[in-house]
Formats: structure tokens, sequence, C-alpha cells
């Protein structure tokens, strides 16, 4: 029924890596959609096509649904140990680490991220792979002492089944690790559905773990440009027992909704508004370069990216004045090229909301100090980095996530402003801020509502931290030794009348 593919032949034809695939990944088959349509994946620096995928149907996603059940039920994978498993996605890990450039530049031609930070998410969303390998060995139960004579209560943890993954273009390989490494280490199978923007990443990771020799149909992967009814159909087909999904606030509480009849396992990983706090007793020079990172990596378009600066009336010019320097100083162009920072926005959408924020904000009385305007001469999804300061709460750039390069600051005159300001938001995912003060450290750490804190530090993202929010930024922890917990049932057995005597 699958017509095979010779990718290498297709790909070498096109002058692109023999990792870059034209098709979909179903059962182990690399295969059209059974509509035959396509679709095109353009370089948001430039606009070019850089390739054509299968846009799946809903019959598509059914049948790698249908594989991964299948898949998940074999004996093939089913008597597997946990050593075997954690060998695979060492296997994996070690592939995606071999092809790490190839990976980097596909990453970065279908989704503009400038090419020193594709090869740092290659570097990062392996270490994922790796990280899960590890855990794999330790997903550990219990034996509890028990209250009655002559039994033992026994807590083992099982995977929960197939597991659907959906995840954004702004990190393609590290959403999808973060999440398919602790599906497997934990006896999952998986249908990943990337973002149609960037579906390219996701079939060169998934050809290197078919390399890798993972057994197919344990990881499937359905390009598709048809998001919505797909998405349905894994929150309500009883075969598919958790969904995994990274993107925006509002799909995600849809999927969380459409997910309740069938009470699946939801993991949602969804949008923030950061508070990136710089207090008077901060080392201004520090806070300057956290600000940087945390606000510029992949051109602002990151969910912990910050997106509200506060800075205390002591230090304020001087952190303006410094932050403007660098901001101005940022390299901006094709990421191809090994010295731009900052690329393209990743699509029109992408563009207009944040040109839209800035004019809003502008039309509101905000002063614009730096950019605030598109770069046309670049490409027209280039937006010029931006600071936007006496910002006020009423502009949608204070109230909603930019993800674009625009800072926007805010004075403040005391702690307690400042806590009550960042924490005046429905969004908790990441927060950040500076201070040298040990007694403030703690006492703002711990009231923050956010899932995660950057304390004198802008990039905190890592294998073994715990990622994840509070409030409307999400439910679920992935990394770390908790990210294996979505993919993982406990079950209680009680042994009972053991003759011990
Ligand atoms: P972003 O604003 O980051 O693009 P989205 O939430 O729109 O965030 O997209 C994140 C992922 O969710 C992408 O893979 C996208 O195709 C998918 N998606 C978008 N709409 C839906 C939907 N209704 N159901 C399921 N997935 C969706």
């Amino acid at each position: 029924m699958f017509r095979r593919l010779s990718t290498l032949k297709v790909s070498r034809m096109r002058g692109f890596s023999a990792l870059v695939q034209t098709k979909a990944l179903v059962n182990g088959n690399w295969i059209d959609s059974c509509s035959r349509q396509t679709f095109e994946v353009k370089n948001p620096a430039n606009g070019q096509v850089i390739g054509h995928v299968p846009d799946m149907t809903v019959e598509d996603a059914q049948q790698a649904i249908n594989a991964a059940k299948q898949a998940y039920e074999s004996k093939e994978w089913r008597s597997l140990t946990a050593k075997d498993r954690s060998n695979m996605l060492k296997k994996w890990h070690q592939l995606i680490e071999q092809n790490a450039q190839e990976i980097a530049e596909i990453m970065t031609a279908e989704s503009g991220k400038p090419i020193n930070e594709s090869r740092g998410e290659v570097v990062y969303g392996n270490a994922f792979v790796e990280w899960f390998a590890e855990e794999a060995r330790r997903i550990y139960g219990e034996i509890v002492p028990s209250g009655q004579p002559n039994r033992e209560v026994i807590v083992m943890k099982q995977p929960i089944g197939v597991a659907a993954l959906i995840t954004p273009w702004n990190f393609p390989l590290a959403m999808i690790t973060r999440k398919a490494g602790a599906a497997l280490a934990a006896g999952c199978t998986v249908v990943v559905k990337p973002s149609e923007d960037t579906p390219l990443t996701a079939l060169a990771v998934a050809k290197l773990a078919e390399q890798a020799g993972i057994p197919k149909g344990v990881i499937n992967v359905v390009t598709t440009k048809q998001a919505a009814p797909i998405g349905e159909l894994f929150c309500k087909s009883p075969d598919v027992r958790g969904i995994s999904f990274t993107g925006s606030t509002q799909v995600g509480k849809l999927l969380f909704r459409n997910s309740a009849d069938g009470i699946k396992r939801v993991c949602l990983e969804l949008g923030g508004n950061a508070p990136f706090i710089v207090f008077n007793s901060a080392n201004v020079e520090k806070a300057v370069d956290g600000a940087m990172a945390s606000k510029f990596r992949n051109c602002g378009q990151t969910c912990v990216s910050a997106n509200r600066f506060f800075v205390q009336e002591g230090i304020y010019d001087k952190f303006v004045s410094q932050l403007k320097q660098r901001v101005e100083a940022l390299k901006i162009g094709d990421g191809k090229s090994a010295d731009v920072q900052i690329g393209p926005l990743i699509n029109k959408m992408q563009y207009d909301k944040v040109s839209g924020f800035v004019e809003d904000a502008r039309d509101k009385k905000a002063n614009i100090i730096v950019g605030g305007k598109g770069l046309q001469e670049l490409g027209s999804l280039f937006y010029a980095p931006t600071i936007v300061t006496d910002v006020p709460t009423s502009a949608h750039i204070y109230t909603e996530e930019v993800f674009g390069p625009v800072v926007s600051i805010i004075k403040f005159k005391d702690e307690a402003e400042a806590v009550q300001k960042a924490n005046d938001t429905q969004r908790g995912l990441a927060g950040y801020f500076y201070s040298e003060n040990l007694q403030q450290v703690f006492r703002v750490a711990k009231r923050l509502e956010v899932g995660m804190v950057g304390v004198n530090e802008g990039i905190i993202s890592a294998p073994e931290a715990p990622f994840g929010g509070v409030k409307e930024s999400g439910v679920g922890r992935e990394g770390s030794r908790h990210g294996i917990d979505d993919y993982v049932d406990i079950k209680y057995i009680c042994m009972g009348n053991l003759k011990y005597d």
C-alpha cells in the first residue's frame, strides 16, 4: 500500500543533505498522503521554497496511530528491557551528534534561526535524548511496608501506551526530542505532528531514529497543514493515551478540553509572559548580558523569552543606555551567515503581530528608543530589534507574549511593586531577576508565580532541570527525572496471603 521513496536520490538531486526527506513516516514506511497533496516548506529569510512534504489527512493520521498501537503491542517492542531502550536512545543520540551540522543547516533554512543557534539547538535538543537514555534505566517502582501481615505492597511504573506529540516551529528539534526521548525511555510509542513551518528537521531526526534501529511504528511523523482535525483525532482517539503539546495557550486549551472525555494524560507547555526584573542591587553588566540572551535568542521567538522588563529607578538609566548600545550593535540577516545574531520572524502572521504590537504601544504614547520598524531591505519578515520604554499597562506588549525582538521596559520603585506587577498575569512560565542581595534573592524567587526562575541568569533550560509552567502556562514538566511522569502509569500490585512462617 505504501510507496517507498528513494529519499537519498531525491535529496541529492535537490542539492541538500541526504537527511532531507520529502515523505512522512508511518509504520517504518516513507509515504505520501493518501490525498497525494503536499505543501511547501519555505525559507523565511528569502521566501524560497526549500522542499515539499506530504499534507497528511486525518485518515493518514489514523494510520499513524494504528501503527504506533501495533508497535506498542508488538513483542519486538514490549520484550525490550530498559537497557535495550536506553541503548537505542544512545545510538540515536550518537547519530544526531554525527549529523549535527546537516541538521543545523536544515533548521536554519526552514526556521530562519541563526546557524550558531541552530547548532546550539542540536546540542541542547540532543542532550534530552542522552538524558532520557540514562533515565530509562531509573524508572523505579517501590515496595512499600504493608500495614497488614502477609502482604506486600508493590508499586510499579508502566508505559501509558501511544502518545501524540504536537510540536512548534521555534525549537524544531528540541521540542521533539524532549518529548519523544521521555516517551521512548518509558516504553511508549509515538505519533509526532511537527509544525507545518518546520517539518524537515522533524523528518531528519526521524530518519536518524530509523538508522538507530528504533523499530518500525515506534516513531511516526505526520507532516500536515491540517492541524485542527488531526489534533482533534489525537484527543478523541481511544488508542492515544497521552498528548504532549508545546505551542500557543489558545490551542493548548482546546486540546485540554478535547481530551477531557477520554481522560487523557495531557502535558501542555504553553505561552509565557516572563518578567525580567533588575533591582538596584543588581550587577547591571550581568543583567544586560542576561537580557540580551533571554530576549534575542531565536529573534525573541521562545516561550521563555523575557517579555516585560521591570527596572528599578536607581539603575534605570544605566541599564537602558547599556542595553540600547548592545541592541544597536546586533547583526541582522540571513541566519546562514555565521556572524548573524538576528534572523527573520518565522512567518507573516508573526511579523504582523509583532509590528502591530509595537504600533499599538506607539499609539498609547510609549517611547520607542531603538528600532520600531520592519527591515524590508533585508526581506519581508525581518523586524528591527526594538526597545520600548514607558510602556503603559494597557499596551498589548505588556499583557501579551510578543514572540519577537522587542524589549518593553517599565520603571518601578520598590520590590513589592515589581513582584506584584510581575505576577499580574494569567501566565506563569519563566521569570528572571537580577539582584546581589541574598535576602531579596530568596524572597523574590519564592514569590514569583512561575514554573522556572532565573536568578542572575537569562538562559535556564537544561535537560536535567524540569521545564514547565504554572497558571495558564501549562501542566506537566518536561526534561529532568519528572519528564518521564507523563508517559507512565503507576500500578499498585497487592500481593496477598503470603506465607512467611
Ligand atoms: P505557534 O503560535 O507557536 O505557531 P500553535 O499553537 O499555533 O503555536 O502551533 C503549535 C503546534 O500546534 C503546531 O504544530 C501547530 O500545527 C499545532 N496546532 C495548531 N492548531 C492546532 C489545533 N487546533 N489542534 C492541534 N494542533 C494544532
